[in-house]
């Protein structure tokens, strides 16, 4: 049976407490050293043609929530290009793989996003690779949650890492994507939880979730005229390599536990909010929205 299943059944029978065993990677993460091992649907996620000759590039693509994403989209019948950081090489091929297992054509873009330039160019290079671009996925994300909570935490090079990963990369990425993007289109940002319900140890991180909410509706107002849907998926706790990568390792016991569902949730489980959302048969009048996945906790 599958993790999601198995987790599902567990919630059912109100034993799965949440959590995780203690473990700690250094940024970005990888997959393979995560224990357990995320659940991206790989066994479960059936496609319905859903994004049928769609081409859509996903930030972030290789792992987590991103890579749940690709297979999803894929199987539901879209092209998808991968951006990702250098050193996350294999578990880039890995989604790749699966891409490529659905019968779909991929594409890798390695670079650094803090970059505009790099943003310029991964988009040019989604584009010459998938011979268009249909949806944006600005999934790339980064936060820094070891040390000192609060003002006393704020480390001058993470905050710069997190600004311009989670918020000035998305605004170049929308910028060189938008002369690309046809009525029909549509650009998905993933927020957070934390827009909403801050943790002081994730004080710079929550910041730029709640710009991506307010960017979200800002956007889908500007491009709603040209026929572009705007919108974003806000995760609660998801097991991810994000999570190691940047906690300290023992929190990881109680990830997820104090969600009203009692656990995290794993990025299979998140993938599906952003195929409606892409979806132009079934998200048609739907723009300007954030779609919460959060194990119950609220996104107002
Ligand atoms: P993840 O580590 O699997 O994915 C994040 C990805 O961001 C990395 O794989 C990496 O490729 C990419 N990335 C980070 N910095 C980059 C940079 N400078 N240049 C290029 N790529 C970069 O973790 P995830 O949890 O799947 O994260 C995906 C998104 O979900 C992020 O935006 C994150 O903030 C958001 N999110 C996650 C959770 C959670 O609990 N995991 C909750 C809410 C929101
Ligand atoms: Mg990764």
């Amino acid at each position: 049976m599958s993790e999601i299943a198995d987790r599902a059944e567990a919630l059912v029978r109100h034993d799965d407490k949440g959590g995780f065993p203690a473990q700690q990677q250094e940024p970005p993460g990888l997959t393979t050293a995560m224990e357990p091992r995320p659940d991206h649907g790989e066994q479960t996620y059936v496609g319905h043609g859903k994004l049928e000759g769609k081409r859509a590039l996903i930030t972030g693509g290789d792992s987590g929530i991103g890579r749940a994403v690709a297979i999803a989209f894929a199987r539901e019948g879209a092209d998808v290009a991968i951006s990702y950081l250098p050193s996350e090489q294999a578990d880039a091929e890995e989604t790749l793989a699966w891409v490529e297992k659905a019968g779909r054509r991929g594409a890798l873009l390695p670079g650094d996003l803090v970059d505009r330039q790099t943003c310029m160019g991964v988009v040019a290079d989604a584009v010459r690779d998938l011979g268009g671009l249909d949806i944006l996925v600005n999934n790339a994300g980064y936060h820094w949650a070891r040390g000192p909570e609060g003002l006393e935490g704020l480390q001058p090079e993470h905050v710069e890492r997190v600004l311009r990963t989670n918020l000035y990369a998305v605004m170049w990425l929308c910028q060189a994507a938008l002369p690309h993007l046809a009525p029909g289109s549509c650009i998905l940002n993933t927020t957070s939880i934390q827009a909403y319900d801050p943790s002081p140890a994730l004080l710079d991180y929550a910041a730029t979730k709640a710009a991506l909410n307010n960017l979200t509706v800002n956007l889908a107002a500007s491009l709603g005229p040209k026929g572009i849907r705007v919108n974003a998926v806000a995760p609660g706790p998801i097991w991810t390599p994000l999570q190691p990568a940047t906690r300290e390792g023992d929190t990881l016991e109680t990830f997820g536990a104090d969600t009203p569902l009692g656990r995290a949730g794993q990025p299979g489980e998140v993938a599906p909010a952003y195929v409606f959302l892409a979806s132009p048969a079934d998200a048609s009048y739907v723009s300007g929205t954030v779609l919460g996945v959060t194990g119950g906790g609220a996104v107002f």
